[in-house]
């Protein structure tokens, strides 16, 4: 008999919907990933290292020329200055960096904050560690932080509070001024911050990315992370990095070389090249998601779904209460791929306490604009 030790993990929601998306030939807007392909200097970059011999293992901490590149990318994006060979460690995904991050800094008995709504890796990775997530409820309305909430959850054994911006599911960015009431609040405390900031290239309607790395008090205490699969239209090359001060990079180092000891070779030299030759890659990407959000909104504007605008990310949380009140979302979310041919992720499970009455579903519109259309069509006569 095995004594599992995350008895209550079955098989993640995006395996779940992708799956079922497979089976009945549903549009897949529910995991989050590209339906285009990367850009071609990209790709030809991988053909060109690969034929080049770049097949063998790569420094532990990642090759030298892509740390100097995400050096370059942070300094253009946010005015801050990290150092490659101290504070860059490149990993296979932001999941892994993630999952390193909280091994490296939590133990057994250790609380670790995080939100409700969250992404799903988060809690299985603490954990594992032998901490206690504490979840803090967001704001209904609009999803921000609710400081009275944090206060009233921090305790002696609070080591880690895990934020996002952009936010998955429900896009909503943190502001420069949400930062600094937490800098306050943690200031004479013995807390980690992990910053998972892997959509910071994707924020809408003129807003700025507030990243961690640029808030040098909250900086000093936190692991920064973010994912090439995301900026550069690469989910499935599971290529991602952690910034942080030098010796809380030293302590991540240790559990990383152990768990990944390096990244694929050849990708690490096509990413490092393209950014090299590519720097407004990331200037563009507000913009061209931007597109996307407005084209499938537009397009939704007729239906009986009820959505606001997302603030960033590429995944648009709409509201069915109008078409099926009766059901929860993960039936809607059911019943929309099988019944109407649109795979969806339901946002539920992103929460210990979903509220009852929510109805909501994410939808993601990283997709060519023929696929955007050809689903509006079918969420237009639901
Ligand atoms: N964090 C968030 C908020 C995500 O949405 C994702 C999904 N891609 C990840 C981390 C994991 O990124 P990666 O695929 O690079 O592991
Ligand atoms: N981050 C992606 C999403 O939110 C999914 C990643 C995964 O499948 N684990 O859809």
């Amino acid at each position: 008999m095995i004594i599992s030790k995350l008895p209550t993990v079955g098989t993640t929601i995006f395996t779940t919907m992708s799956q079922l998306a497979a089976e009945t030939g549903a549009l897949n807007l529910s995991q989050g990933f590209p339906d285009f392909n990367a850009p071609q200097g990209l790709l030809d970059a991988v053909g060109r290292h690969v034929g080049a011999g770049h097949n063998q293992y790569s420094p532990m901490t990642g090759l030298p020329a892509l740390r100097q590149q995400v050096v370059a990318k942070i300094a253009r994006s946010y005015g801050a200055t990290v150092d490659p060979d101290t504070e860059v460690t490149i990993t296979p995904g932001a999941t892994a960096a993630i999952f390193c991050a909280i091994q490296a800094v939590i133990r057994n008995g250790d609380e670790v904050i995080v939100f409700d709504p969250c992404y799903d890796s988060y809690v299985p990775s603490v954990e594992l560690a032998g901490g206690r997530c504490v979840r803090v409820q967001l704001n209904l309305q609009g999803f921000a932080l609710d400081f009275e909430r944090i206060k009233a959850a921090l305790s002696p054994r609070t080591r880690m509070i895990i934020l996002n911006t952009p936010h998955n599911p429900t896009g909503a960015l943190i502001s420069r001024a949400e930062l600094d009431q937490l800098a306050e609040l943690i200031r004479d405390r013995d807390i980690y911050l992990l910053s998972d900031e892997v959509y910071e290239h994707l924020v809408f309607d003129g807003a700025a990315h507030v990243s961690v790395l640029a808030h040098k008090e909250l900086y000093a205490r936190a692991f920064v992370i973010s994912s090439f699969g995301k900026t550069y239209h690469v989910t499935g090359w599971k290529t991602g990095y952690v910034v942080a001060p030098p010796d809380l990079t030293a302590e991540l180092r240790k559990v990383h070389q152990y768990v990944n000891f390096c990244c694929v070779t050849p990708l690490q030299f096509a990413l490092a090249d393209f950014m090299a030759d590519h720097p407004e890659h990331v200037d563009e990407l507000p913009g061209f998601y931007q597109a996307k959000r407005d084209l499938f909104c537009d397009l939704l504007a007729p239906s009986r779904f009820t959505f606001t605008r997302v603030a960033g990310t590429y995944f648009q949380l709409v509201d069915y209460s109008r078409i099926r009140p009766d059901l929860d979302d993960v039936a809607m979310s059911l019943w929309m791929t099988r019944e109407h041919g649109v795979a969806s992720i339901p946002i539920s499970v992103f929460y210990q306490n979903p509220p009852k009455e929510q109805r909501l579903v994410r939808l993601c519109f990283a997709k060519r604009e023929e696929t955007l259309r050809h689903a509006a069509e079918k969420l237009c006569v639901i």
